[in-house]
């Protein structure tokens, strides 16, 4: 009985609410972010976002955004610079290069929630 009143105030335990919707999200799908203040402000602090709205955070996104950019255009460079500087452009480009954007920002994303899950 004890053990049973124990395992229930862990499991309320285990559950966050979301800053922004107010959604509760179970243990694992729930993120923390650092307050876009510097530190030692007065409203300095941590915000939980359940995972729908972890995935809109938008300093997140923005970084993701700006490593996606970066490396995107090193590797589009590095595997189809030839052709594009000889100007051969084919149909295979279309979806290479874009794909080529989207692996950086989805590895960034991904490390960016692996790193803030609670
Ligand atoms: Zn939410």
């Amino acid at each position: 009985m004890e053990e049973t009143l124990e395992s229930n105030l862990q499991d309320t335990r285990q559950y966050a609410t979301c800053d922004q919707c107010g959604r509760d999200s179970g243990k694992g799908w729930s993120f923390a972010f650092k307050k876009p203040v510097p530190d030692g402000h007065p409203d300095a602090g941590e915000v939980i976002k359940c995972s729908r709205c972890a995935v809109r955070h938008r300093p997140m996104v923005r970084r993701s955004i700006i490593v996606a950019v970066v490396v995107g255009t090193i590797l589009t460079l590095l595997n189809q610079g030839d052709v594009l500087l000889a100007g051969h452009w084919n149909d295979a480009m279309y979806w290479k290069v874009p794909l080529t954007y989207c692996v950086p920002f989805l590895v960034a994303s991904y490390g960016a929630l692996t790193n803030s899950r609670r």
